[in-house]
Protein backbone atom coordinates (compact mmCIF):
# COMPACT_ATOMS: atom_id res chain seq x y z
CA UNK A 1 0.00 0.00 0.00
CA UNK A 2 1.11 3.67 -0.70
CA UNK A 3 2.33 5.90 2.20
CA UNK A 4 -0.91 7.00 3.54
CA UNK A 5 -0.32 10.75 4.83
CA UNK A 6 -3.56 10.52 7.42
CA UNK A 7 -2.83 8.70 10.95
CA UNK A 8 -4.07 8.58 14.24
CA UNK A 9 -2.74 6.51 16.99
CA UNK A 10 -5.13 5.26 19.93
CA UNK A 11 -5.12 2.57 22.88
CA UNK A 12 -7.68 0.62 24.40
CA UNK A 13 -7.58 -0.43 27.78
CA UNK A 14 -9.23 -4.17 28.17
CA UNK A 15 -10.42 -7.09 30.36
CA UNK A 16 -9.74 -9.52 28.08
CA UNK A 17 -7.56 -7.99 25.11
CA UNK A 18 -6.42 -11.17 23.88
CA UNK A 19 -10.36 -12.29 22.89
CA UNK A 20 -10.75 -8.93 21.89
CA UNK A 21 -7.81 -9.19 19.00
CA UNK A 22 -9.00 -12.78 18.07
CA UNK A 23 -12.67 -10.36 17.56
CA UNK A 24 -11.40 -8.06 15.33
CA UNK A 25 -9.46 -10.71 13.27
CA UNK A 26 -12.47 -13.07 12.54
CA UNK A 27 -14.61 -10.05 12.27
CA UNK A 28 -13.01 -8.22 9.93
CA UNK A 29 -11.90 -11.37 7.41
CA UNK A 30 -14.96 -10.22 6.11
CA UNK A 31 -14.22 -6.72 4.79
CA UNK A 32 -10.55 -6.65 5.07
CA UNK A 33 -7.63 -8.26 4.70
CA UNK A 34 -6.08 -9.36 8.14
CA UNK A 35 -2.44 -10.03 8.55
CA UNK A 36 -1.72 -11.95 11.81
CA UNK A 37 1.97 -12.56 13.90
CA UNK A 38 0.77 -12.98 17.09
CA UNK A 39 -0.07 -10.15 19.01
CA UNK A 40 -0.05 -8.11 16.38
CA UNK A 41 -2.64 -7.63 13.67
CA UNK A 42 -2.69 -5.29 10.71
CA UNK A 43 -6.46 -4.68 8.77
CA UNK A 44 -5.86 -3.86 5.28
CA UNK A 45 -9.14 -2.18 3.68
CA UNK A 46 -9.46 -0.68 0.51
CA UNK A 47 -9.33 3.12 2.05
CA UNK A 48 -6.60 2.63 4.75
CA UNK A 49 -5.24 0.48 7.65
CA UNK A 50 -5.22 -0.36 11.53
CA UNK A 51 -2.15 -1.74 12.53
CA UNK A 52 -2.75 -3.41 16.18
CA UNK A 53 -0.73 -4.63 18.90
CA UNK A 54 -1.43 -6.17 22.27
CA UNK A 55 1.23 -5.31 24.94
CA UNK A 56 -0.43 -6.30 28.46
CA UNK A 57 -4.25 -4.58 28.94
CA UNK A 58 -3.70 -2.81 25.87
CA UNK A 59 -4.55 -3.11 22.64
CA UNK A 60 -2.14 -0.31 21.09
CA UNK A 61 -3.87 1.17 17.56
CA UNK A 62 -2.13 2.84 14.38
CA UNK A 63 -4.34 4.20 11.99
CA UNK A 64 -3.05 5.32 8.85
CA UNK A 65 -5.82 6.43 6.09
CA UNK A 66 -5.75 7.97 2.32
CA UNK A 67 -8.44 10.82 3.91
CA UNK A 68 -9.26 12.68 6.50
CA UNK A 69 -12.82 11.24 5.42
CA UNK A 70 -11.66 7.90 5.63
CA UNK A 71 -9.43 8.20 8.90
CA UNK A 72 -12.79 9.21 10.63
CA UNK A 73 -14.23 6.45 8.97
CA UNK A 74 -12.38 3.58 9.70
CA UNK A 75 -11.61 5.36 13.80
CA UNK A 76 -15.60 5.09 13.98
CA UNK A 77 -15.90 1.30 12.44
CA UNK A 78 -13.45 0.00 14.84
CA UNK A 79 -14.05 1.83 17.82
CA UNK A 80 -17.93 0.83 17.54
CA UNK A 81 -16.36 -2.56 17.08
CA UNK A 82 -14.06 -2.83 19.97
CA UNK A 83 -17.06 -1.71 22.28
CA UNK A 84 -19.44 -4.19 20.48
CA UNK A 85 -16.24 -7.14 20.61
CA UNK A 86 -16.08 -5.39 24.65
CA UNK A 87 -20.42 -6.20 25.42
CA UNK A 88 -20.26 -5.45 29.15
CA UNK A 89 -17.05 -5.63 30.06
CA UNK A 90 -15.08 -2.54 31.08
CA UNK A 91 -13.39 -0.53 27.72
CA UNK A 92 -11.44 2.52 27.85
CA UNK A 93 -10.35 4.00 24.40
CA UNK A 94 -8.86 6.93 23.79
CA UNK A 95 -6.71 9.06 20.55
CA UNK A 96 -3.92 11.25 20.55
CA UNK A 97 -5.72 13.29 18.53
CA UNK A 98 -9.35 13.01 20.16
CA UNK A 99 -12.05 13.92 17.74
CA UNK A 100 -13.94 16.80 18.30
CA UNK A 101 -17.25 15.29 19.84
CA UNK A 102 -19.93 17.37 16.92
CA UNK A 103 -21.88 16.95 14.49
CA UNK A 104 -20.77 14.11 11.96
CA UNK A 105 -19.11 16.03 9.51
CA UNK A 106 -20.20 13.42 6.58
CA UNK A 107 -24.11 13.85 7.72
CA UNK A 108 -26.04 16.10 5.60
CA UNK A 109 -29.92 16.60 6.09
CA UNK A 110 -32.35 15.59 2.69
CA UNK A 111 -36.00 16.38 1.86
CA UNK A 112 -38.22 14.53 -0.63
CA UNK A 113 -39.09 16.17 -3.41
CA UNK A 114 -41.02 13.72 -5.52
CA UNK A 115 -41.04 9.71 -6.16
CA UNK A 116 -42.12 7.40 -8.13
CA UNK A 117 -41.82 3.90 -9.75
CA UNK A 118 -39.44 3.36 -12.66
CA UNK A 119 -40.26 -0.71 -13.02
CA UNK A 120 -42.82 -2.41 -10.69
CA UNK A 121 -40.63 -3.14 -7.65
CA UNK A 122 -38.27 -0.12 -7.95
CA UNK A 123 -39.23 2.93 -6.69
CA UNK A 124 -36.64 6.29 -7.21
CA UNK A 125 -37.06 9.31 -4.45
CA UNK A 126 -35.39 12.21 -5.63
CA UNK A 127 -33.98 14.29 -2.86
CA UNK A 128 -32.83 17.87 -2.11
CA UNK A 129 -29.76 18.84 -0.68
CA UNK A 130 -28.34 22.09 0.16
CA UNK A 131 -24.67 20.31 -0.01
CA UNK A 132 -25.38 17.71 -2.53
CA UNK A 133 -21.93 18.04 -3.87
CA UNK A 134 -20.88 16.68 -0.63
CA UNK A 135 -21.91 13.22 -1.66
CA UNK A 136 -20.02 13.42 -5.03
CA UNK A 137 -16.87 11.51 -4.72
CA UNK A 138 -15.41 9.58 -2.28
CA UNK A 139 -18.06 6.31 -2.38
CA UNK A 140 -21.70 5.46 -4.14
CA UNK A 141 -23.06 4.54 -1.04
CA UNK A 142 -24.54 6.04 1.90
CA UNK A 143 -26.68 5.22 5.22
CA UNK A 144 -29.81 6.39 5.17
CA UNK A 145 -31.08 7.54 8.56
CA UNK A 146 -35.15 7.50 9.10
CA UNK A 147 -36.04 9.52 11.57
CA UNK A 148 -39.00 7.97 13.67
CA UNK A 149 -42.79 8.89 12.55
CA UNK A 150 -43.67 12.12 13.75
CA UNK A 151 -41.28 13.55 15.38
CA UNK A 152 -38.39 16.03 15.18
CA UNK A 153 -34.82 13.98 14.12
CA UNK A 154 -32.08 13.85 16.31
CA UNK A 155 -29.21 13.59 14.41
CA UNK A 156 -25.87 11.63 15.43
CA UNK A 157 -22.81 13.42 16.96
CA UNK A 158 -19.19 12.36 17.15
CA UNK A 159 -18.06 10.87 20.62
CA UNK A 160 -14.36 11.76 22.00
CA UNK A 161 -13.98 7.73 21.90
CA UNK A 162 -14.39 8.01 18.16
CA UNK A 163 -17.65 6.52 18.15
CA UNK A 164 -21.02 8.07 17.26
CA UNK A 165 -23.60 8.75 19.77
CA UNK A 166 -27.03 7.99 18.67
CA UNK A 167 -30.27 8.97 19.69
CA UNK A 168 -32.41 6.15 21.75
CA UNK A 169 -35.67 5.24 22.93
CA UNK A 170 -38.37 6.90 21.15
CA UNK A 171 -35.98 9.11 19.21
CA UNK A 172 -34.11 6.48 17.68
CA UNK A 173 -32.95 6.72 14.05
CA UNK A 174 -33.67 3.55 11.56
CA UNK A 175 -30.30 3.14 9.88
CA UNK A 176 -30.03 1.62 6.03
CA UNK A 177 -28.11 1.25 3.64
CA UNK A 178 -28.65 2.69 0.06
CA UNK A 179 -26.89 3.87 -3.00
CA UNK A 180 -26.90 7.59 -4.76
CA UNK A 181 -28.43 6.66 -8.32
CA UNK A 182 -27.26 9.98 -9.35
CA UNK A 183 -26.47 13.43 -8.20
CA UNK A 184 -28.02 16.57 -10.19
CA UNK A 185 -25.40 18.96 -8.99
CA UNK A 186 -27.12 22.16 -10.71
CA UNK A 187 -30.51 21.14 -9.12
CA UNK A 188 -29.06 20.00 -5.62
CA UNK A 189 -30.75 16.93 -6.23
CA UNK A 190 -30.40 13.32 -5.95
CA UNK A 191 -31.96 10.19 -6.71
CA UNK A 192 -32.33 7.02 -4.64
CA UNK A 193 -33.69 4.08 -6.55
CA UNK A 194 -35.44 1.41 -3.50
CA UNK A 195 -36.15 -1.57 -4.60
CA UNK A 196 -39.86 -2.74 -3.12
CA UNK A 197 -39.02 -6.13 -2.18
CA UNK A 198 -40.46 -9.03 -0.27
CA UNK A 199 -40.84 -9.02 3.46
CA UNK A 200 -42.17 -7.67 6.12
CA UNK A 201 -41.15 -4.67 8.44
CA UNK A 202 -38.56 -3.08 6.09
CA UNK A 203 -38.12 0.58 7.33
CA UNK A 204 -36.05 1.67 4.18
CA UNK A 205 -38.66 0.38 1.56
CA UNK A 206 -41.54 1.34 3.58
CA UNK A 207 -40.23 4.95 3.45
CA UNK A 208 -39.29 4.99 0.08
CA UNK A 209 -43.08 3.57 -0.68
CA UNK A 210 -44.68 6.31 1.49
CA UNK A 211 -42.09 9.21 0.78
CA UNK A 212 -43.96 12.31 -0.05
CA UNK A 213 -42.79 15.82 -0.69
CA UNK A 214 -41.30 17.60 2.32
CA UNK A 215 -40.30 14.44 4.46
CA UNK A 216 -36.86 14.75 6.09
CA UNK A 217 -33.98 12.24 6.32
CA UNK A 218 -29.97 12.12 7.33
CA UNK A 219 -28.01 10.86 4.40
CA UNK A 220 -24.44 10.19 5.91
CA UNK A 221 -21.76 9.38 3.70
CA UNK A 222 -20.31 8.88 1.08
CA UNK A 223 -18.38 5.70 1.43
CA UNK A 224 -18.52 1.65 0.30
CA UNK A 225 -16.34 2.36 -2.48
CA UNK A 226 -16.60 3.92 -5.83
CA UNK A 227 -16.23 3.03 -9.45
CA UNK A 228 -13.43 0.76 -9.96
CA UNK A 229 -10.11 1.70 -11.88
CA UNK A 230 -9.89 -0.85 -14.52
CA UNK A 231 -10.63 -1.34 -18.31
CA UNK A 232 -12.41 -4.50 -18.16
CA UNK A 233 -15.40 -5.19 -15.33
CA UNK A 234 -17.09 -7.92 -14.53
CA UNK A 235 -19.96 -6.05 -12.89
CA UNK A 236 -23.01 -8.31 -11.34
CA UNK A 237 -25.63 -8.45 -8.57
CA UNK A 238 -29.09 -8.49 -7.91
CA UNK A 239 -31.87 -5.59 -7.80
CA UNK A 240 -30.43 -3.95 -4.63
CA UNK A 241 -27.30 -3.51 -6.94
CA UNK A 242 -29.03 -2.22 -9.79
CA UNK A 243 -28.29 1.39 -8.89
CA UNK A 244 -24.81 1.04 -8.55
CA UNK A 245 -24.26 -0.89 -11.56
CA UNK A 246 -26.31 1.58 -13.14
CA UNK A 247 -24.55 4.47 -11.82
CA UNK A 248 -21.03 2.53 -12.50
CA UNK A 249 -22.11 1.87 -16.05
CA UNK A 250 -22.77 5.63 -16.43
CA UNK A 251 -19.66 6.68 -15.17
CA UNK A 252 -16.77 4.69 -17.05
CA UNK A 253 -14.88 6.55 -19.44
CA UNK A 254 -14.94 5.12 -23.35
CA UNK A 255 -13.66 2.14 -24.04
CA UNK A 256 -14.10 0.33 -20.95
CA UNK A 257 -15.44 -2.96 -21.47
CA UNK A 258 -18.51 -4.11 -18.99
CA UNK A 259 -19.50 -7.46 -19.01
CA UNK A 260 -22.64 -7.18 -17.38
CA UNK A 261 -24.96 -9.55 -15.16
CA UNK A 262 -28.28 -8.60 -13.58
CA UNK A 263 -30.74 -10.29 -11.72
CA UNK A 264 -34.56 -9.43 -11.22
CA UNK A 265 -37.51 -10.88 -11.28
CA UNK A 266 -38.47 -10.80 -14.69
CA UNK A 267 -38.37 -8.43 -17.81
CA UNK A 268 -40.59 -5.78 -16.54
CA UNK A 269 -37.68 -5.18 -14.01
CA UNK A 270 -35.56 -4.39 -16.60
CA UNK A 271 -33.90 -0.87 -16.89
CA UNK A 272 -32.02 0.99 -19.22
CA UNK A 273 -28.36 0.86 -18.36
CA UNK A 274 -26.71 3.96 -20.45
CA UNK A 275 -22.97 4.08 -20.63
CA UNK A 276 -20.04 5.21 -22.86
CA UNK A 277 -18.41 1.83 -21.94
CA UNK A 278 -18.49 -0.98 -24.36
CA UNK A 279 -21.49 -3.36 -22.83
CA UNK A 280 -22.34 -7.19 -23.11
CA UNK A 281 -25.42 -6.95 -20.58
CA UNK A 282 -27.20 -9.90 -19.43
CA UNK A 283 -30.66 -9.76 -17.50
CA UNK A 284 -31.27 -13.14 -15.19
CA UNK A 285 -35.26 -13.99 -14.07
CA UNK A 286 -36.24 -15.69 -11.28
CA UNK A 287 -39.55 -15.77 -12.40
CA UNK A 288 -41.27 -15.50 -9.20
CA UNK A 289 -38.69 -17.86 -6.98
CA UNK A 290 -37.34 -15.66 -4.08
CA UNK A 291 -34.68 -13.32 -4.33
CA UNK A 292 -31.38 -14.80 -3.03
CA UNK A 293 -32.23 -18.50 -3.82
CA UNK A 294 -31.27 -19.41 -7.18
CA UNK A 295 -27.48 -18.13 -7.03
CA UNK A 296 -27.65 -16.99 -10.52
CA UNK A 297 -25.17 -14.16 -9.68
CA UNK A 298 -22.64 -16.46 -8.70
CA UNK A 299 -23.03 -18.66 -11.31
CA UNK A 300 -22.79 -15.98 -13.85
CA UNK A 301 -19.37 -14.63 -11.80
CA UNK A 302 -17.87 -18.29 -12.60
CA UNK A 303 -18.98 -18.64 -15.86
CA UNK A 304 -17.88 -15.42 -16.89
CA UNK A 305 -14.68 -16.25 -15.30
CA UNK A 306 -13.65 -18.99 -17.30
CA UNK A 307 -12.88 -16.66 -20.63
CA UNK A 308 -11.91 -13.57 -18.56
CA UNK A 309 -8.09 -12.57 -18.05
CA UNK A 310 -6.35 -11.98 -14.64
CA UNK A 311 -7.03 -8.25 -15.34
CA UNK A 312 -10.60 -7.81 -14.73
CA UNK A 313 -12.10 -6.58 -12.18
CA UNK A 314 -14.93 -8.19 -10.31
CA UNK A 315 -17.80 -6.39 -8.35
CA UNK A 316 -21.03 -8.32 -6.74
CA UNK A 317 -23.79 -6.82 -4.90
CA UNK A 318 -25.94 -9.61 -4.11
CA UNK A 319 -27.62 -11.65 -0.96
CA UNK A 320 -25.00 -12.24 2.19
CA UNK A 321 -24.58 -16.06 1.85
CA UNK A 322 -24.12 -15.89 -1.96
CA UNK A 323 -21.61 -13.00 -2.04
CA UNK A 324 -19.80 -15.22 0.75
CA UNK A 325 -19.36 -17.85 -2.03
CA UNK A 326 -18.26 -15.60 -4.47
CA UNK A 327 -15.52 -14.46 -1.97
CA UNK A 328 -14.20 -17.84 -1.40
CA UNK A 329 -14.44 -18.80 -4.43
CA UNK A 330 -12.39 -15.99 -6.32
CA UNK A 331 -9.82 -16.49 -3.25
CA UNK A 332 -9.79 -20.15 -3.10
CA UNK A 333 -10.06 -21.47 -6.27
CA UNK A 334 -9.57 -18.58 -8.85
CA UNK A 335 -6.61 -17.12 -6.71
CA UNK A 336 -8.08 -14.10 -7.91
CA UNK A 337 -6.55 -10.70 -7.29
CA UNK A 338 -7.42 -9.66 -3.99
CA UNK A 339 -7.34 -5.83 -5.45
CA UNK A 340 -9.27 -6.35 -8.28
CA UNK A 341 -12.42 -7.58 -6.80
CA UNK A 342 -15.03 -6.14 -4.79
CA UNK A 343 -17.89 -8.47 -3.76
CA UNK A 344 -20.73 -7.13 -1.30
CA UNK A 345 -23.10 -8.44 0.83
CA UNK A 346 -26.02 -6.06 0.16
CA UNK A 347 -28.89 -7.85 2.01
CA UNK A 348 -29.66 -11.04 4.32
CA UNK A 349 -32.36 -13.02 3.42
C1 LIG B 1 -23.48 -0.90 -0.17
C2 LIG B 1 -24.97 -1.19 -0.30
C3 LIG B 1 -25.73 -0.47 -1.20
C4 LIG B 1 -27.10 -0.74 -1.34
N1 LIG B 1 -27.83 0.00 -2.23
C5 LIG B 1 -29.16 -0.25 -2.36
C6 LIG B 1 -29.97 0.54 -3.25
O1 LIG B 1 -29.49 1.48 -3.89
N2 LIG B 1 -31.28 0.23 -3.36
C7 LIG B 1 -31.85 -0.78 -2.63
O2 LIG B 1 -33.06 -1.01 -2.75
N3 LIG B 1 -31.12 -1.52 -1.76
C8 LIG B 1 -29.79 -1.26 -1.60
N4 LIG B 1 -29.06 -1.99 -0.72
C9 LIG B 1 -29.73 -3.09 0.01
C10 LIG B 1 -30.55 -2.62 1.19
O3 LIG B 1 -29.70 -1.96 2.11
C11 LIG B 1 -31.21 -3.85 1.86
O4 LIG B 1 -32.08 -4.49 0.98
C12 LIG B 1 -31.92 -3.50 3.15
O5 LIG B 1 -32.06 -4.67 3.89
C13 LIG B 1 -33.29 -2.88 2.91
O6 LIG B 1 -33.84 -2.52 4.16
P1 LIG B 1 -35.37 -2.70 4.54
O7 LIG B 1 -35.59 -1.85 5.74
O8 LIG B 1 -36.21 -2.45 3.32
O9 LIG B 1 -35.52 -4.22 4.91
P2 LIG B 1 -34.93 -4.95 6.23
O10 LIG B 1 -35.56 -4.39 7.45
O11 LIG B 1 -33.45 -4.92 6.17
O12 LIG B 1 -35.40 -6.43 6.01
C14 LIG B 1 -36.77 -6.82 6.17
C15 LIG B 1 -36.98 -8.17 5.54
O13 LIG B 1 -36.82 -8.03 4.12
C16 LIG B 1 -35.84 -8.93 3.63
N5 LIG B 1 -35.11 -8.24 2.56
C17 LIG B 1 -34.29 -7.17 2.65
N6 LIG B 1 -33.83 -6.80 1.43
C18 LIG B 1 -34.38 -7.67 0.56
C19 LIG B 1 -34.29 -7.82 -0.85
N7 LIG B 1 -33.58 -7.00 -1.62
N8 LIG B 1 -34.99 -8.82 -1.42
C20 LIG B 1 -35.75 -9.66 -0.69
N9 LIG B 1 -35.87 -9.58 0.65
C21 LIG B 1 -35.20 -8.58 1.27
C22 LIG B 1 -34.96 -9.29 4.80
O14 LIG B 1 -34.41 -10.57 4.65
C23 LIG B 1 -35.94 -9.23 5.96
O15 LIG B 1 -36.62 -10.46 6.07
C24 LIG B 1 -27.71 -1.74 -0.55
C25 LIG B 1 -26.94 -2.43 0.39
C26 LIG B 1 -25.59 -2.17 0.51
C27 LIG B 1 -24.77 -2.93 1.54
Amino acid sequence: MMAAPFTASGVAIAVDPSRMLDEICSHFAEHSTVKRDGRQVTLEMTIGKADIRQDGPKLEIELSCKSARALQNVRSVLAEHLFQFAGEEALELTWSDAPKADRLPDLREIRVVGSRNISPHMRRVTVACHDARHFAHGGLHFRLLIPPKGRTPIWPKLRSDGRIEWAKDEDALTVRIYTFRSIDLDRGEIDIDFVLHEGENMPGAEWALNAKPGDIAGALGPGGGGVPDATSMILAGDETALPAISRMAAEVSAGTRLRIFLEVDGPTEELPLPSAGTVDLTWMHRNGAPAGTMGLVETAIKNALADADADTFVWAGCERSEAKRIRHFLKTERTHDRHKMSIGAYWER
